[in-house]
């Protein structure tokens, strides 16, 4: 990867017509090690957020030594750049083919599930290759409710009534029983993960069974922009909720388990940005080369306000609008198909045309591992950007505030009195 101080530097050098991705290692160790230091138990990187070797690699050389994954290609790429690395299959529905690679070439003793027919795939599995299922752990989804941009508790996950009776079919045959859950992505309720601990505990207690783990899944939320008319809800942070939630662990008895989190957003979405070209500015539109089947999918689907910051086209000599004015400009992708229009404004000067770039920050999660080849339009190129996206202070541009945790970083830029 070519290297660059900032993404306006990598803009203005390469004048790239296409996006190009700008990758921050020392955010993302950043971003790892400020969650491996506030979470006291074993924590798992789900690699559905971002699977790029690249970001793998980082991550494992961060400190992290567990991956949450989904798939025989997780497996692989997890494998590829941790041997080493414990690999924990939360997947609730697998195919047997799968179970059996996990199983019995990747060595994963941890798999969650939600319903007795999948029990008995993993213990046909686990009896035909002589396994002993007192070294494999079975963990019981369960079905949470709460509050989340992303809600996917509707898909997976056992009543609690099932939960009970699974986590006792799961000792009756010698298997560990452990419990876990995954409330949704970029919580926004700060209660979600206690109402899903007390769950964990009133199902626990009523099977009467041993329970070895409590894994409380991902959902932490991460910083983005914000829309500077209407004041939003401030994400929780997650030094807090993580905090909270270590709290509850022992309220709620769990204090002798092992803990699990399987954090994904939290970690990557700063360790990426997107640099993207402007193709045409009519009044309040614009339209880029990106969109919704490329890196922004994210961003269609949820409630996100993405940070986004204009690095004027210096080869434009005129231009109208104000450039100290910020504006909502609606953004329409680079696809033919009419639903490629982000579900929120970028903010940006009043001075945007046709020609500029623009940086579009903290889009490290569910971008790469979501893009499509839809209609020819690939993204696909990279490079390496020394500063966090949010370091960069140049010029009259301004982007929606960003929040942050962890270590401070520079507040948002021109517009916010605008
Ligand atoms: C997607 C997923 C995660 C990661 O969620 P984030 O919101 O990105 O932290 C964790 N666990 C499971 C089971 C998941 O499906």
């Amino acid at each position: 990867m070519r290297k660059f101080e900032t993404g306006r530097e990598a803009a203005l050098k390469l004048r790239p017509d296409e996006p190009v991705y700008c990758f921050r290692p020392t955010v993302l160790t950043r971003d790892v090690q400020t969650f491996l230091a506030a979470f006291p138990g074993k924590t798992a990187y789900a690699v559905k957020t971002n699977g790029e070797p690249f970001v793998l690699k980082t991550v494992a050389a961060a400190g992290v030594t567990a991956f949450d994954v989904a798939s025989r290609a997780e497996f692989e790429a997890v494998r590829a750049v941790a041997p080493a690395a414990e690999q924990l299959y939360m997947h609730p529905v697998k195919a047997v083919s799968d179970i059996r690679l996990a199983l019995e070439r990747y060595g994963i003793r941890t798999l969650a599930l939600d319903h007795p027919d999948e029990f008995e795939k993993i213990r046909m599995m686990v009896q035909a290759l002589d396994l002993d299922p007192g070294e494999i752990l079975l963990a019981v989804r369960l079905a949470t409710k709460g509050h989340a941009a992303y809600e996917l508790s509707k898909k997976f996950g056992a009543a609690p009534g099932e939960a009970v009776d699974l986590l006792q079919r799961i000792d009756r045959h010698g298997f560990r029983a452990g419990l876990c859950f995954h409330v949704g992505s970029q919580v926004e309720d700060i209660a979600t993960y206690e109402q899903a601990l007390g769950l964990a505990a009133g199902v626990r207690d009523a099977s009467k069974v041993p329970i070895v783990s409590i894994d409380v899944g991902g959902g932490f939320p991460a910083p983005y922009g914000r829309d500077p008319r209407t004041p939003e809800k401030a994400v929780p942070d997650p030094g807090r909720l993580i905090a909270d939630i270590v709290t509850d662990l022992d309220r709620y008895g769990f204090s002798g388990v092992d803990f699990v989190a399987e954090p994904g957003r939290v970690m990557v979405a700063r360790c990426l940005s997107v640099i993207v070209r402007v193709l045409l500015r009519d009044g309040k539109r614009i339209y880029i080369n990106d969109g919704i089947w490329g890196s922004l999918s994210d961003s269609w689907t949820g409630k996100i306000t993405l940070p986004a910051r204009l690095i004027p086209d210096p080869a434009r000599r005129r231009r109208n609008g104000d450039p100290t004015r910020l504006d909502d400009f609606r953004v329409c992708g680079v696809t033919c198909d009419s639903v490629d229009i982000l579900s929120r404004p970028f903010w940006l000067p009043s001075s945007v045309d046709t020609g500029d770039f623009i940086e579009i920050g903290h889009i490290g999660a569910y971008s790469l591992s979501l893009r499509t080849r839809f209609n020819g339009f690939y993204p696909d190129t990279f490079v390496e950007v020394a500063h966090a996206f949010e370091d960069d202070r140049d010029g009259l541009e301004g982007f929606a505030t960003v929040e942050t945790w962890g270590e401070p970083v520079t507040e948002a830029v021109a517009g916010e009195d605008a």
